[in-house]
């Protein structure tokens, strides 16, 4: 889960998620200090916001407020809402749950902003 605490930790220090030009693909924004651990982590940093794409998709579509599951996610019991791996506990795995925050547009709690925005990250 590197990539997702790298990810959480970029946003929470004043980074951010750009949905301009396409809007599924993205741009992240982050200090110069997060870019070394950002593309060391890139995979699952990519999968993270390969389903904020996803979820968000499913936020802008007509109809009901959406459940935010990925599509051909298995129905499993005990698993993640969104993508059905086997949980411990909890409702989201946290690639999901970080995913559904960026989707959301929304830092998860925990997460504290900082100043002002950051670099473009290549
Ligand atoms: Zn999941």
């Amino acid at each position: 889960m590197a990539g997702v605490l790298t990810l959480a930790r970029a946003l929470a220090e004043g980074g951010s998620v750009v949905w301009d030009d396409p809007p599924h693909h993205p741009k992240l924004r982050a200090w110069p200090r997060h870019h070394a651990d950002l593309e060391r982590d890139r995979v699952q940093v990519c999968e993270v916001l390969s389903r904020a794409v996803g979820f968000r998709r499913q936020l802008v579509t007509p109809g009901p407020v959406p459940f935010l599951r990925l599509p051909n996610a298995p129905e499993v019991r005990d698993g993640c809402l969104s993508c059905g791996v086997p949980l411990q506990g909890g409702f989201r795995c946290p690639i999901c749950a970080l995913g559904a925050w960026i989707a959301l547009d929304v830092l998860p709690p925990i997460l504290e902003p900082t100043s002002s925005p950051p670099t473009p990250f290549p």
